[in-house]
């Protein structure tokens, strides 16, 4: 069984937010008001985070692409009171909607703020509802969401890998913003997998995880622009 993860390499990300309008899309996000964003009641299942690196004169600012980290440790899971998160076998942090009471500990727990309260009824006007993906769900007022690695596309690749009497292969699940990401700094693929290109990519010296050290243990990881200083991955 597969263990999706994904390496961002911050050497050819040009923080461009190619992917966030691609899971905006895919995943029937809907698109905040001015003056929702004034109350920060935007929603993105990946944003691009501001970063400062270094001091004063010297400090530079870093930007990084944030999905849900989906964490080995998850720190979301341990709070959630009704269960509506949970790991999968492979190693996916689900969010079941239907479950979900809106009590947002897990936006409280996770140190990543990758969770989002839908503090509004989702509403397209005629005819952008027509541009909906049918194979996600539309998620109501109160609930919180975060990415799912495409979740919905894993389900699209085993099918067509079953129909074609064979397991799935690298390429065939690929979430949307890997697919949309013009330099190809977002690779995708079965952690599992010691031939696999994202594997590869976790061994590199540049290799390093956000906040390590609170034990997450997270599968989305990063490649410094320079070698890594700090602990390997
Ligand atoms: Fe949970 Fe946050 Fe880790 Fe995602 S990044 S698995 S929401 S703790």
């Amino acid at each position: 069984m597969a263990r999706w993860g994904m390496v961002i390499d911050l050497a050819k990300c040009t923080a461009c937010q190619t992917c966030v309008l691609a899971c905006q899309a895919e995943n029937n996000i809907p698109v905040a008001t001015p003056g929702q964003s004034d109350q920060g009641r935007a929603i993105q299942w990946i944003r691009i985070l501001p970063l400062p690196e270094g001091e004063n004169a010297h400090a530079r600012l870093r930007l990084l692409p944030v999905p849900c980290l989906h964490c080995d440790e998850p720190p979301c899971i341990k709070v959630c009171p009704v269960d509506a998160t949970n790991i999968t076998p492979e190693g996916t942090v689900r969010q079941i909607f239907a479950r979900c009471i809106g009590c947002r500990y897990c936006t409280t727990a996770c140190p990543y703020t990758v969770r989002k309260f839908n503090w509004s009824e989702p509403r397209w006007e005629e005819p952008w509802e027509e541009m909906l993906n049918p194979d996600v769900s539309i998620r109501p007022k109160g609930v919180v969401e975060k990415c799912t690695l495409c979740h919905h596309r894993l389900q699209l690749a085993r099918e067509q890998a079953q129909a074609e009497g064979r397991t799935i292969r690298e390429g065939d699940y690929v979430p949307a913003c890997v697919e949309s990401c013009p330099t190809e700094a977002m690779v995708f693929g079965d952690l599992d997998d010691p031939e696999s290109r994202v594997t590869q990519l976790t061994r590199s010296a540049r290799a390093f995880r956000l906040l390590e050290e609170l034990g997450t243990r997270p599968k989305v990881l990063y490649l410094s622009e320079g070698e890594w200083s700090g602990k390997r991955a």
